[in-house]
């Protein structure tokens, strides 16, 4: 589980999601699979929301460890364009 801070804290990983591309599918608002084109691997990002602050996890090695991963990254991007979506529908 990470805490998502400022976006210059995922900022490498943000990087590596625009080289790698990741294809991002929502299961739910919160959750979502992030799948590495290239080598078919998908992984399950989780976004939440506790206290006013940001968490993300993704079940890669680099996210049980703590790590900002690029399905984070890319998983963030989609969980911010639904989450706006959803605030501009209320
Ligand atoms: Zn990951």
């Amino acid at each position: 589980m990470i805490q998502l801070t400022t976006a210059t804290a995922i900022e490498k990983a943000i990087n590596k999601a625009r080289t790698v591309k990741p294809r991002v599918r929502v299961n739910c608002f919160g959750s979502y699979s992030v799948t590495n084109k290239q080598t078919g691997a998908t992984y399950s990002v989780e976004c939440l929301k506790r206290d006013g602050r940001r968490f993300a996890h993704c079940s890669c090695e680099a996210g049980k460890r703590g790590q900002a991963c690029y399905h984070i990254a890319a998983a963030v991007a989609a969980h911010i364009q639904l989450a706006s979506e959803r605030a501009a529908s209320h």
